[in-house]
């Protein structure tokens, strides 16, 4: 269901003290909106590892890889237009070639790219390490 701006803004504002609160809120759908509507449309909707279709922490389209000239969240302003231009000109890209991304919710992709800093040998060692804790805690549950 789309509200016009004017009639989500009098909902927000009787459950939150101030306009420029409903405004920020209002932007802040409007931005989610579109990038709801192009994982919709070209990734699935869903974060590709929990499932989730939206979360508190917001939800991400992700590069897994780059290319020249590519549309990169950093060059574009941080405020209401500099977003919705960053994620038209994502879209275009996603069109292009949807398995360049992936959509992913905040805390999963935080996670991600936390376990990409890591060098390949740092990254084995602690997977390897993580399947060894939860064999010892399996066996030992009941100790
Ligand atoms: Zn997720």
């Amino acid at each position: 269901m789309v509200l016009c701006i004017t009639s989500q803004m009098s909902l927000l504002q009787s459950k939150i003290k101030s306009r420029k609160e409903a405004k920020r809120l209002v932007s802040k759908d409007e931005v989610n909106e579109l990038k709801a509507d192009v994982a919709d449309k070209y990734l699935g909707g869903k974060c590709f590892f929990c499932g989730a279709i939206k979360s508190k922490r917001g939800m991400t389209i992700h590069h897994r890889w780059y290319i020249k000239n590519d549309v990169v969240y950093h060059d574009y302003p941080k405020n209401h237009n500099g977003k919705m231009t960053y994620h038209k000109n994502l879209r275009k890209k996603v069109r292009e070639k949807p398995s360049r991304f992936r959509y992913l919710c905040n805390t999963d992709h935080q996670s991600l790219e936390r376990l990409l800093r890591y060098s390949e040998e740092k990254f084995e060692k602690l997977v390897k390490e993580v399947r060894a804790t939860r064999k010892l805690r399996r066996k030992h549950q009941f100790d």
